[in-house]
């Protein structure tokens, strides 16, 4: 049987080219690539998972490769992209700060820097989590950022840019990282299924990558768990929810309807059901408000683009929001708001939710009773 490799490390882009979501990082660094002014010393910012690594991994190999193709990418043909793909590259030396945090381990670093490859060009020092150094060590390293050796690039990474010190920052030339679009996520993932012949269904997808947050690494795990778990290797909307535990999306539009009608009983209902399926109010709350946003956006033309969902969901948003006045969407909205803002202070969760809706089926007949008392004025 074919050794399983988990879909992060297959699918690891080998190009920029193929780096998905970052284009403003992708497109910077080939072009300093091309103009021959890399910096010596970068910094990576962003949240986990988005490809930090990847692109400092490229760009160590575009830096060593001997024959870069004329879109200035690293060619992975030659000896030295081979051995970088291979991971037996001697020049590429990646140090995770959060397990290698003393003052020696950056002594011993330092003492690495002053050799020189023995082959190829540079020698590229990857930090990973470099927030976690000691302040100690941080100090030790600061001289060897400052000057270092013309042979020697630093790529430092972190999720947390804040906790990097100011004599760090003013050293590196910054990259932040962006969350990758849950379309682009999707669209990835399409791809990948397709060449691994599993069949998956779209919004199957898109709930995976709803749920990775803009994280291509988790997206994939979660992609390569679903897949393993189901005996045909099929993704499916359903088999997702189940394995992902993301609340079905449809549930918000059951209780937006019983709010329309003013029934309150349906709408207590499915939230109790929602709460034995071992969902958290809260996230329910949470969720009930994105919906009755994105029931707003479609009550204008122009704003339809902003709802990030997919077509067919898009139809069903559309197809709700004309039995929805745009007083009701405001007013619910504020009342959800609230129900989330103190949700946390309130000592019996399972009522605040229920007088949440409550007051959201009454919106109606406020309105209503508004309009009357101004007439009789
Ligand atoms: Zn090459």
């Amino acid at each position: 049987m074919e050794k399983f490799v988990v879909s992060a490390r297959k699918y690891r882009p080998s190009n920029f080219g193929l780096v998905i979501g970052q284009s403003h990082v992708t497109s910077t660094l080939k072009n300093a690539i091309a103009s021959g002014q890399v910096a010596q010393a970068f910094l990576f910012c962003g949240p986990r998972g988005v490809g930090k690594t990847t692109c400092a991994r490229i760009l160590a190999k575009a830096l060593n490769c001997q024959n870069l193709t004329p879109d200035y990418e690293p060619c992975n043909e030659c000896d030295s992209c081979v051995s970088f793909n291979n991971n037996t590259s001697y020049n590429i030396i990646e140090i995770d700060a959060a397990s290698n945090n003393s003052v020696d381990d950056i002594r011993n670093l330092v003492e690495q820097v002053r050799y020189p490859p023995q082959s190829g060009k540079k020698k590229v020092y990857i930090i990973d989590e470099v927030h976690m150094l000691s302040s100690a060590a941080f100090n030790a390293f600061l001289k060897t950022l400052e000057e270092p050796p013309s042979y020697v690039v630093f790529i430092l990474a972190t999720t947390e840019k804040h906790k990097i010190l100011p004599t760090i920052l003013s050293r590196c030339q910054i990259f932040d990282f962006k969350r990758i679009k849950v379309d682009e996520i999707a669209q990835q993932l399409r791809i990948i299924a397709q060449k691994e012949n599993i069949q998956a269904e779209y919004e199957a997808l898109r709930l995976i990558a709803q749920k990775a947050d803009g994280g291509m690494r988790d997206a994939l795990s979660m992609f390569d768990m679903i897949a393993n778990f189901s005996p045909e290797r099929k993704i499916t909307y359903q088999a997702t929810l189940e394995n992902l535990h993301i609340l079905d999306y449809d549930y918000y539009f059951q209780v937006t309807d019983a709010l329309l009608k003013e029934d309150v009983a349906t709408a207590w209902l499915i939230f109790n059901e929602i709460l034995e399926k071992g969902f958290d109010g809260h996230l329910f709350v949470v969720g009930l408000c994105e919906h009755l946003r994105n029931l707003l956006v479609c009550q204008d033309e122009q704003t339809v683009k902003l709802l990030e969902v997919s077509q067919e969901t898009t139809q069903k948003y559309l197809e709700q929001a004309k039995e929805a006045s745009v007083a009701f969407l405001a007013t619910a909205l504020q009342i959800g708001n609230q129900a989330d803002l103190f949700y946390k202070n309130s000592k019996q969760p399972k009522l605040h939710v229920e007088l949440m809706l409550l007051k959201m089926a009454y919106i109606k007949k406020a309105i209503l009773l508004a309009a009357e008392l101004e007439k009789k004025k």
